[in-house]
């Protein structure tokens, strides 16, 4: 009897669920919102179904009506009081936001269009669903394109599948293996859900269609089981007020607001509130908790109603003063009479100033900017397993004073003077002094497409810097002069090659000494333009293989017969300069023997 008291009130306290759409672009998402969103007229169904601040909430009424279908006995019990779903879908950042403690999105739905199996985007998400452990489910979009697919409006799967011909049938069930295949590759096993033994253990998988509705009744079904069967201890509800900002909006008349999801707890007029800023801890009163006013209303006076207190779970726009500066994403807190106004100030500023402990020591590194708190510090271990240095970080849009100050790596280290923006806004002044200045701007709504990006770039800078070493790379040589055909600009030798290889553009010069000083000097002949052996063009010449004639372009060239004789050996001038160019970007080009002659050559060169 006292169990039966006891789970009797843990069901009251249950609070609603917050669940979080993601997945691959265009897979769907939007589309399904809209579809378990939209009130079926014909069946007068409304159901109390609220649009809130950046989310929507479905009342437990809601939620029976939309199950109906896949629920005829009724023998499936609701215990969770409504769900509430957060409206901006593929926002992957959202699974990875807080409020204390905790992960914002109890359960995650993660639509998959069936026609195209796991997408980039997709797996991105799969990979902060693991890391945050956020229970998910998967829905396989768009079913009606299976070809021949016979629909029956807003039907539960299972039925309208033992609909079709056999045809769809085998399509259906091979798209499935696939699909299945393809989760376990990242780890996962999964099962249709009707399959699904375990919830524990297997995602399930629920096909569905946001066209026609069909699996949209067992998806509602499938997540309310899910949270109440599995995550009834999150669920308490708590006096505690757990808030996360999801974004900060400037609204005319009411200056800077911030749209919270209040995932446990309430919240009153005037209650005294404590949130992450950019330049510290913001602590401030809420002047108003605003919520949509309804269709009707709207034509009447404002855009929203005024709340006196608001209960959990529910998305609610807080205008208050000194919000300028708030962190999309920060935790909100709010100050209980026990507690210390400057505790809670740390608390909130800890998830910060976590993330800016994670910057390079040497502050050598990229510039990485991100729309929230949670996107953030995704994208910073994204690049931390990715081994690439970051120097900055930021949040929200992207100014010129953030590109100034990624421009100071280009003296640093120029291939950092990038910046890595993720689902923010680029200014257009920001733009413009990155270009004028050399600064390179990636943005991304995918975290590894910016990683692709970077990659690409750094590739690039390699290659450039490759292609302007052309010019100091020598490999050695020495050559026997056996004609000379031309004796001045441009000169032209008939040469063997006694030692190493001789390629074209190699600088050549001779080494004699000076009659009247004794000291030694280098004729400077020019480089080599084109190397010939019975009128065909060489790139190379080895040593050993017959001669070849060289000619040799250059700005003031000696003159053979004056400066310089036949008989005097020709080397390839090589410096310091060019042996660092060497290791740098050839190192794979140049063979043992290469090594060998250019330490031998390096006393000619007074190369320490
Ligand atoms: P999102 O980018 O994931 O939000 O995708 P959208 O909801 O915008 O849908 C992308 C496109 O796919 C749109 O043209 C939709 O009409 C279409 N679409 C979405 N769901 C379905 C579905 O279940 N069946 C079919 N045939 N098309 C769909």
């Amino acid at each position: 009897q006292h169990e039966a008291a006891l789970a009797a009130r843990s069901k009251e306290n249950l609070r609603s669920p917050i669940c979080c759409i993601l997945g691959h672009v265009d897979t769907g998402k939007t589309k399904l919102l809209d579809k378990i969103r939209s009130t079926n007229v014909q069946e007068g169904e409304a159901g109390g179904i609220t649009q809130q601040i950046g989310a929507t909430y479905f009342p437990v009424d809601a939620l029976k009506k939309k199950t109906a279908v896949v629920n005829k006995d009724g023998k499936f019990e609701f215990k969770i009081p409504g769900l509430l779903v957060i409206d901006t879908p593929g926002h992957e950042s959202f699974t990875n936001l807080r409020s204390r403690g905790s992960s914002l999105c109890n359960i995650a739905i993660l639509v998959v269009d069936i026609m195209h199996g796991l997408e980039p985007q997709t797996i991105e998400s799969i990979r902060l669903l693991r890391e945050k452990k956020t229970p998910f489910i998967v829905a396989l979009n768009k079913i009606d394109r299976l070809y021949g697919w016979k629909k029956i409006d807003n039907n539960g799967f299972k039925e309208s599948l033992s609909f079709q011909g056999k045809a769809v049938q085998s399509e259906f069930r091979d798209r499935l293996e696939k699909t299945k295949l393809a989760f376990a590759e990242q780890g996962f096993n999964s099962e249709l859900f009707y399959e699904n033994k375990s919830l524990a253990k297997n995602v399930s998988l629920v096909p569905t269609s946001a066209h026609t509705g069909e699996g949209i009744p067992d998806m509602i079904r499938l997540i309310t089981s899910l949270t109440q069967e599995r995550m009834t201890n999150s669920l308490m509800y708590l006096s505690e007020v757990e808030a996360t900002v999801l974004e900060v909006k400037v609204v005319e008349g009411l200056g800077t607001t911030i749209d919270v999801i209040l995932s446990n707890g309430v919240l009153r007029e005037g209650d005294r509130i404590v949130l992450c800023g950019t330049q510290g801890a913001i602590c401030t009163n809420i002047r108003a908790l605003l919520t949509p006013a309804e269709m009707k209303e709207l034509r009447v006076k404002s855009q929203y109603v005024h709340n006196k207190e608001i209960k959990a779970a529910m998305g609610v726009k807080i205008s208050a003063d000194g919000l300028e500066n708030a962190i999309a994403g920060s935790r909100l807190m709010v100050v209980g009479p026990d507690d210390d106004e400057e505790d809670l100030e740390e608390e909130v500023m800890g998830d910060l100033e976590n993330l800016l402990s994670r910057i390079s020591k040497t502050g050598r590194g990229v510039s990485v900017q991100a729309s929230t708190l949670g996107s953030l510090e995704a994208l910073l271990e994204f690049l931390k397993q990715s081994k690439i240095p970051v120097a900055n970080i930021s949040i929200g849009p992207v100014f010129k004073r953030d590109v100034m100050q990624c421009g100071v790596m280009l003296e640093k280290a120029k291939e950092y003077a990038v910046m890595l923006c993720f689902d923010v806004r680029v200014d257009k002044e920001a733009r413009e002094y990155a270009e004028a200045n050399g600064i390179k701007i990636f943005e991304a709504d995918i975290i590894y497409h910016l990683f692709d990006n970077f990659v690409a770039h750094m590739k690039q800078l390699e290659e450039q810097r490759k292609e302007e070493s052309k010019m100091s790379a020598v490999f050695p040589c020495v050559l026997r002069p056996v004609a000379v055909f031309n004796k001045r600009e441009p000169i032209v030798v008939g040469v063997d090659v006694i030692e190493g290889n001789l390629r074209v553009l190699t600088p050549i010069c001779a080494v004699k000494e000076d009659p009247t000083t004794k000291q030694k000097i280098f004729v400077e002949l020019g480089r080599v333009a084109s190397i010939e052996r019975d009128h065909k063009q060489l790139q190379i010449c080895k040593k050993g293989q017959p001669s070849v004639a060289v000619k040799i372009e250059g700005s003031n060239q000696p003159l053979y017969g004056r400066h310089l004789e036949e008989k005097d050996i020709l080397y390839s001038h090589i410096s310091r300069k060019s042996i660092d160019t060497l290791k740098e970007f050839y190192r794979s080009d140049v063979s043992m023997d290469e090594w060998a002659l250019i330490k031998k050559l390096k006393p000619v060169f007074d190369i320490p």
